[in-house]
């Protein structure tokens, strides 16, 4: 089972990696963006990590419900309602429980994509951090490995699409041949659950 302390080591491990990678999120946002998505996600995880550790709280869907409301007053860009979306319809799916299966995680993670989906008018194939969550949260009822390969699989794949939301479409064609900054860092996101789960540090 899957409790709170698993979820707020999710949230501190993917702190950590797009702390890690903002240079390499700003580089690919610089390209079809504004170069900011690095700096957007670093200072709202990492606002995150704070209130987390301020007040810890007691079960999963709160974890990832307060992580979500951080989210989304800490980032301007289009990526903090999205993420904040994204975490806290994920949470509110958990309910109250104290503990969660891998199984009712990856239900209630659908619901969040599908939320973002909602939120933002995006679908499969748009270029978006959607090309990496759908895949994820499908995979993610088979294992947490399979959920990391699927979105780093999925962020690789919108490199040859033409991006039709957000920013990055107001390029056109010239959108086509760049990995969109929104997928990478959704990749980073499964890939610090994946690590969490196998018990990285
Ligand atoms: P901004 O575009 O406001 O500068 P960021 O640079 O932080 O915000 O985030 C850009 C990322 O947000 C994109 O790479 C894309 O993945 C994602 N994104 C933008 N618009 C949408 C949307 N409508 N639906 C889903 N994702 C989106
Ligand atoms: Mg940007």
């Amino acid at each position: 089972m899957l409790d709170a302390d698993f979820f707020h080591r999710w949230m501190t491990r993917a702190t950590d990696l797009v702390s890690r990678e903002a240079d390499r999120l700003t580089d690919l946002d610089a390209a079809i963006g504004d170069a900011d998505h690095g700096s957007n996600m670093r200072r709202g995880f990492a606002a995150v990590t704070t209130a987390l550790a301020e007040e810890p709280p007691k079960t999963p869907g709160a974890v990832l419900t307060r992580a979500g409301r951080q989210l989304i007053s800490t980032v301007g860009g289009a990526s903090g309602p999205l993420y904040g979306t994204l975490l806290r319809r994920t949470g509110k799916a958990l309910g109250d429980a104290p503990a969660v299966t891998e199984q009712d995680l990856a239900q209630a993670l659908g619901e969040g994509v599908a939320a973002v989906a909602q939120l933002g008018g995006a679908q499969a194939g748009d270029k978006t951090m959607l090309d990496a969550l759908l895949p994820a949260a499908e995979a993610l009822g088979t294992s947490f490995g399979a959920a990391r390969e699927a979105a780093d699989a999925g962020a690789l794949a919108t490199v040859p699409m033409r991006a039709r939301k957000g920013r990055a479409s107001y390029l056109g064609e010239r959108s086509i041949g760049h990995q969109d900054p929104g997928a990478t860092s959704a990749a980073l996101l499964i890939t610090a659950l994946a690590d969490t789960a196998g018990g990285a540090a």
